[in-house]
């Protein structure tokens, strides 16, 4: 297990963004006890196998800076503290196998951990055997491996096409795919036994079913990849007929519900804005208990609202009122 783990802050006054919502929100998300002084919550991703490690202890944490390496997710500010120091502390809740769907839970490929993989193979579960390394420094080193059963082994586009291709030099770009740098000698051990004996045919993955989670995570992708989301679905090919849309209720619902936050303003965390950038106007999102709405500011205000009675589906908004509501948000968020 390697000494230092990605950990995020989940407090009253620091709640994640992937998390969406306010600290009852992503407390309920977690299915954790709201407590006032918050939790760290751990990802352990160690070879094939992801935990969370739940602490009440936020302090090792609170002192630390983001420090986010490659290789991390991009989709949450990482700060690392050392998990021994945390594992003996009174204030662990728990250990959970996997990670949930807000923090990246959903199968990635295997190989280059691209959050969307395409393909299934079924492959050799491997346990690595770890000696200490030789000199007591450095990371450990590998003993042999066992394979202990079969798995499924997840695989995005590109990794499934050289893994198809199953020659030594795709093997190599393979490794490559891992990052910036190799991957650790370990994961590499357990790699060559996939190699060696994984079935050829693969099949198409899966999408995981529609979650106020996933749209959470779907409302963070927008919102930090706003430009391509909005060259991918361009509004100005959507016929507006009016606002809110008549045609669908669940819209006229969740526009309606973001406009109450105006007048009755929601907990913290559920409005937020965030200032204009090079690559972005001004973005505001919204969260409710089951709709999203992120929108843009500056020349051409727009709105994109996802919908728990409309899964998987894009709902522009655009117009006057559009305008006035997402230029409300921005004022709220500012002001709380
Ligand atoms: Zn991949």
């Amino acid at each position: 297990m390697r000494e230092e783990h990605p950990v995020v802050l989940i407090a009253p006054d620091h709640i994640p963004e992937e998390l969406g919502g306010s600290y009852a929100d992503a407390c309920r998300a977690l299915e954790l006890e709201p407590e006032p002084g918050g939790y760290a919550v751990y990802l352990i991703d160690e070879l094939n196998t992801r935990a969370i490690l739940v602490s009440a202890d936020t302090a090792p944490l609170r002192e630390t800076k983001p420090d986010l390496r490659p290789g991390d997710h991009a989709w949450f500010a990482a700060n690392r503290v050392a998990i021994m120091s945390v594992l003996t502390s009174p204030g662990v809740v728990g250990l959970r196998l996997g990670w949930p769907v807000e923090l990246g839970g959903d199968p990635r490929c295997q190989f280059c951990r691209d959050p969307e993989p395409a393909w299934v193979y079924e492959g050799a579960d491997v346990r690595v055997r770890l000696g200490k390394p030789l000199l007591d420094i450095g990371p450990p080193d590998v003993l042999g491996t066992d394979v202990v059963g079969v798995m499924d082994w997840t695989t995005c586009q590109a990794c499934h096409e050289l893994i198809q291709a199953s020659e030594p030099a795709s093997y190599q770009q393979l490794l490559q795919r891992y990052g910036d740098e190799l991957p650790p000698m370990p994961l590499q051990a357990a790699w060559r036994e996939f190699w060696i004996n994984h079935r050829r045919r693969a099949r198409p993955c899966l999408r995981p079913p529609w979650t106020a989670a996933r749209r959470r995570r779907m409302a963070h992708d927008i919102r930090t990849h706003w430009t391509d989301w909005r060259a991918r679905f361009p509004l100005d090919q959507v016929t507006f007929t009016g606002e809110p849309l008549p045609e669908l209720a669940g819209m006229d619902a969740a526009l309606d519900a973001a406009r109450t936050y105006l007048d009755d303003p929601p907990p913290f965390g559920r409005v937020r804005a965030y200032p204009a950038t090079d690559a972005a106007p001004e973005l505001v999102r919204a969260d409710g208990n089951d709709w999203s709405l992120i929108g843009a500011l500056g020349d051409d205000p727009a709105a994109f609202a996802l919908l728990d009675s409309a899964p998987e589906t894009l709902h522009p908004a655009r117009g006057p009122q559009t305008t006035i509501l997402l230029r409300g948000l921005a004022l709220l968020a500012h002001s709380s």
